[in-house]
């Protein structure tokens, strides 16, 4: 009997559970026996994933939701029979408001990602000068870019909408998916999207119209989807913990091995792997799937594959935290009628956004109290993230009393704090991840994934985990 092949994973986030789960139906489908050892630094698995339920609160530390938009964290729940367990936003509010020039403002219906497609609201919206809004208008006369290639985020949308587009809606909506500086983000890295718009429609508001068109004649033609309704952002019913310990028990938990942190990995000379351990343990393996931040992967190659360091050490990450806080409903002078609001850099406030958790899904707080979740830090602001716990909920309430009007304490807070948690898409990523690529495919049986590569969203990084473990799966069968 041939001995079973070794798979090692190291970093027990979304991408790595998602690449051990692939395994592991990869191995029951074809009857095969392997070995999968998934090694993660913390005591619990799920990474950026944290859902705390402090009774009756539950409470998001990281991601609190993902699109749908995106097939493949979808396409797991359904795998793993948790469809039921899916939790739509709350019909309760729609949309969101920014905030600018002391006031919050609705973000005009019809603004999709930062490009008006609705001309009426967008014209009675305040929240847009007149000057700005004429010029968001001026798109449709501003002739493409005629050179190929990359360009920040903030280049793009000042040459097409304007800057006062840029600073109220790009900068808040679409730099703050990443918590990043749209002076250097490369869009053909995080939202390559818009320059096809751009490309395509000879505007983004043409582009965007027309793709709006090509999905609705792609809806009609569709056989209805299988299933309840699905809104744009979703999540689940407990929290989307509950996909982690899915995945923990599919996998068994034999195969994981919390609390056991990879400090290097060098090929051996049997053709494998060798990973070793903080405290010199050390194990071998055929495969080795490498999903932590690039920074810790960087200190993984140190000593062996240098230029591979290097480039991992090249990709940036900021820092951010999250507080959440409850208020009885009757502290809270504003309506709710909305997910939340958005900060832009310009309005110079401390905090980036504030989800109103428990109006934006159900199952959060109990009847008569509110759940608040406010981002502190990102590419701005990292040094916020450094306040002890005390201090940022004090900064966090002095925000809301200036914004919102709350001047009660709350009854309970959380914080969160995910230093170097937001890896950064800057100007010359792509030729980055290519380099990266070259030298990866030099190994046997080497792989890298997670969201410091090819997309930072839980659907991308379910995607990039699963990928990497059919070609290592590729690999040695
Ligand atoms: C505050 C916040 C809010 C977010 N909101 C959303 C959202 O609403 N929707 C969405 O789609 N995405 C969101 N994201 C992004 C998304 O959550 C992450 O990109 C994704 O979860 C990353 O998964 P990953 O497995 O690639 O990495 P991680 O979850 O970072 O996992 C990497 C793992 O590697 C481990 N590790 C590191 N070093 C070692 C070592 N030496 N040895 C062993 N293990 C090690 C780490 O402990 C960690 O568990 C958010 C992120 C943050 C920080």
């Amino acid at each position: 009997m041939m001995t079973p092949k070794k798979y090692a994973i190291i970093g027990g986030g979304i991408t790595g559970l998602a690449a051990a789960y692939e395994l592991t139906q990869k191995s029951r489908q074809t009857d095969t026996p392997i070995k999968i050892e998934l090694f993660e630094k913390a005591p619990e698995m799920g990474g950026k994933i944290i859902t705390k339920k402090d009774d009756p609160y539950l409470i998001e530390g990281g991601p609190d939701c993902f699109i749908v938009e995106k097939p493949w964290a979808l396409q797991l729940i359904k795998e793993l029979g948790l469809e039921g367990e899916l939790l739509n936003t709350s019909s309760q509010a729609t949309g969101t408001f920014v905030y600018d020039n002391n006031a919050l403002h609705r973000l005009p219906e019809g603004v999709m990602m930062m490009v008006p497609t609705k001309p009426i609201p967008f014209i009675l919206s305040k929240l847009i000068s007149w000057p700005g809004k004429i010029r968001m208008a001026c798109d449709i006369l501003v002739p493409k870019r005629k050179e190929a290639g990359d360009e920040t985020l903030s280049s793009f949308v000042r040459r097409r909408l304007g800057k006062e587009a840029l600073d109220k809606l790009a900068e808040p909506l679409i730099g703050g998916i990443h918590a990043g500086d749209p002076e250097n983000m490369s869009l053909l890295s995080t939202f390559p999207r818009f320059l096809e718009m751009e490309q395509d429609g000879g505007s983004l508001i043409i582009g965007m119209l027309k793709r709006q068109k090509k999905m609705v004649a792609m809806m009609k033609n569709r056989p209805a989807p299988s299933g309840p309704k699905k809104t744009f952002f979703i999540s689940m019913n407990d929290g989307l913990g509950r996909l982690v310990d899915e995945l923990e028990k599919v996998i068994g938990s034999d195969n994981l091995h919390p609390d056991r942190e990879i400090s290097q990995i060098r090929p051996s000379q049997t053709g494998g792997w060798l990973i070793e351990e903080k405290n010199q343990e050390s194990t071998d393996a055929d495969a080795v799937i490498v999903t932590t931040e690039t920074y810790a992967a960087a200190n993984f190659f140190r000593n062996e594959l240098p230029r591979l360091s290097d480039l991992l050490d090249e990709i940036p990450y900021v820092s951010s935290a999250t507080v959440s806080l409850a208020f009885p409903r009757k502290a809270i002078p504003h309506p709710l009628d909305a997910y939340g609001f958005i900060v832009p850099k310009i309005a110079n406030r401390r905090i980036m956004a504030v989800t109103w958790s428990s109006i934006k899904w159900d199952h959060r707080a109990p009847e008569g109290m509110v759940l608040l979740r406010a981002f502190v830090g990102g590419a701005h602001r990292q040094e916020l993230v450094s306040l002890g716990d005390q201090e940022m909920i004090k900064m966090v309430r002095e925000e809301l009393s200036t914004i919102m009007n709350i001047s009660s304490p709350p009854q309970k807070s959380w914080v969160y704090r995910w230093m170097q948690g937001m890896p950064q898409y800057i100007m010359g990523h792509l030729e980055r991840l290519e380099a990266i690529d070259k030298i990866t495919k030099t190994y046997k049986g080497l792989y890298l994934a997670g969201a410091g590569y090819r997309g930072i969203g839980i659907p991308d990084c379910i995607n990039q985990g699963r990928q990497a473990a059919v070609k290592a799966w590729e690999s040695l069968t």
